[in-house]
């Protein structure tokens, strides 16, 4: 009788231990989707910001093969080949897909680098950055925050007083004189 018993406590036992735990693990599951369904919101609500959304072939329709390269498919131009890495006159630099003011002559400086330079854009409200890992280096990527126009990097061995060099692709920019609207 003594042993029977004993079994029943040990059976008793290890059914109550099996019970916590699968209670356990329900609970471990539930938390989990509760953490799954935060990460669940649509991701439209995250982009957008950019207002202008035009296909890639739309795209292609206004730009030259070779500013659609560059601005839209995140292209580089050779260095000292671009309009504007050697240009001076006065007036502001638009970006070549939406028009949006990007960057002043009064901020332009010539860095050596054979790209157009400036040390400020227009306004912080009308570029974005992001962190770029292409090309095994970590760089911050420059676009036009109205459309998403790829424009360049940004490097902080700029002159005073940001320090800030903006190196942007001549293809992506579209300059227009002072006085000219
Ligand atoms: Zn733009």
């Amino acid at each position: 009788m003594i042993k029977v018993t004993l079994t029943t406590v040990i059976l008793a036992a290890l059914i109550l231990i099996g019970l916590t735990q699968l209670q356990g693990g329900e609970m471990e599951k539930n938390s989990k989707s509760e953490k799954n369904s935060v990460k669940d919101i649509p991701k439209d609500s995250v982009m957008s910001e950019k207002k202008i959304n035009k296909t890639d072939d739309e795209w292609q329709c206004s730009l030259t093969p070779e500013q659609f390269r560059i601005a839209r498919q995140k292209g580089t131009e050779p260095a000292f080949s671009g309009l504007f890495y050697n240009f001076k006159e006065p007036g502001r630099y638009v970006c070549v897909c939406c028009g949006s003011d990007l960057f002043s002559s009064d901020t332009k400086y010539e860095s050596g680098s054979g790209w157009p330079s400036f040390w400020a854009p227009i306004s912080d409200e009308n570029i974005a950055m992001h962190t770029d890992t292409s090309l095994a280096m970590v760089r911050t990527e420059l676009t036009c925050r109205n459309c998403g126009a790829h424009l360049g990097h940004v490097f902080d061995d700029g002159p005073q007083p940001t320090g800030q060099r903006y190196c942007v692709n001549s293809a992506s920019l579209k300059f227009i004189k002072k006085d000219e609207k």
